[in-house]
């Protein structure tokens, strides 16, 4: 039995299409242009569940996908659009007796308390008052670094990458490599991307130009040939992206293993 692993978005932090934008991708029909925020969704063969960022567009997301339950929830950094959904998870904590873990890096985990104190400090926000309403999000950081992690009963390599002015994970799950919001890979990294014989690469590929916290096209590409997985998935993308003339920019570049994500989208690995 393979995992799988389904892109909920696609798109960069503004999504596309992108507020009162008149360009051509943000006003074009395919629905192949049309990119929430970069979000993925793992499912075992177990029947557990990890998500993959908790995007401000995550209830639309997992309306989509039909997913009714959550084991477990991994924030690669926290931006807005990586973090700001996470009140969505309420539903799911109804039926769980435990709280739901949220695993992050040390950075991250203080900025989510700050955010999210209601959630993530609920005994000293909640001392002198009760919980009333509709309740809050039980769920329960875990801080975690570079290193192998058991998140939901199966394996993650995380690695820590430069992003800005911050750090994000990028992980290796199974044969499935998941690499988003990066200024660049490493070599030690980059390595073990390679040594994984990934089945399927998931990339950040923002725009054609180079940017200050992503990767770029030509770096991406280069990357993907560094790292040589079968398939190469291009994520975390702009509205300067058409997703056919992009599709068809590879193939009449002989690139024939790379292709750009789309929502919604659903690849299969092996475990090992
Ligand atoms: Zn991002
Ligand atoms: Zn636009």
């Amino acid at each position: 039995m393979k995992n799988s692993i389904t892109i909920l978005g696609s798109g960069t932090s503004t999504g596309v299409p992108i507020l009162g934008c008149n360009c051509k991708v943000c006003q074009s029909n395919d629905p192949r242009n049309r990119r929430l925020r970069t979000s993925a969704l793992i499912e075992f063969s177990s029947g557990k569940k990890v998500l993959i960022d908790a995007s401000p567009d995550l209830r639309t997301q997992l309306l989509r996908t039909q997913t009714k339950t959550m084991d477990a929830v991994l924030i690669t950094h926290d931006h807005a659009d990586h973090t700001h959904g996470m009140d969505d998870l309420r539903p799911f904590c109804w039926n769980h007796t435990e709280d739901i873990p949220v695993y992050a890096d040390e950075s991250a985990t203080k900025d989510l308390k700050r955010k999210f104190r209601y959630i993530f400090e609920r005994d000293e926000y909640f001392a002198n008052k009760a919980i009333l309403g509709g309740g809050i999000p039980h769920l329960t950081l875990q801080v975690v670094s570079d290193g192998e992690y058991e998140i939901a009963g199966e394996k993650f390599n995380l690695f820590s990458l430069p992003h800005g002015h911050e750090m994000t994970f990028c992980f290796i799950q199974g044969k499935c490599g998941y690499v988003t919001d990066c200024r660049e890979i490493p070599e030690p990294v980059l390595e073990k991307l390679h040594d994984a014989q990934l089945e399927v690469l998931f990339i950040d590929c923002l725009r054609r130009k180079p940017h200050t916290t992503h990767l770029h096209l030509d770096l991406s590409l280069d990357y993907i040939a560094k790292i040589r997985p079968q398939i190469a998935v291009l994520t975390h993308m702009s509205h300067e992206w058409d997703y056919q003339e992009l599709m068809s920019e590879l193939r009449t570049r002989g690139i024939n293993n790379v292709l750009p994500a789309q929502d919604g989208q659903t690849f299969l690995y092996s475990k090992t």
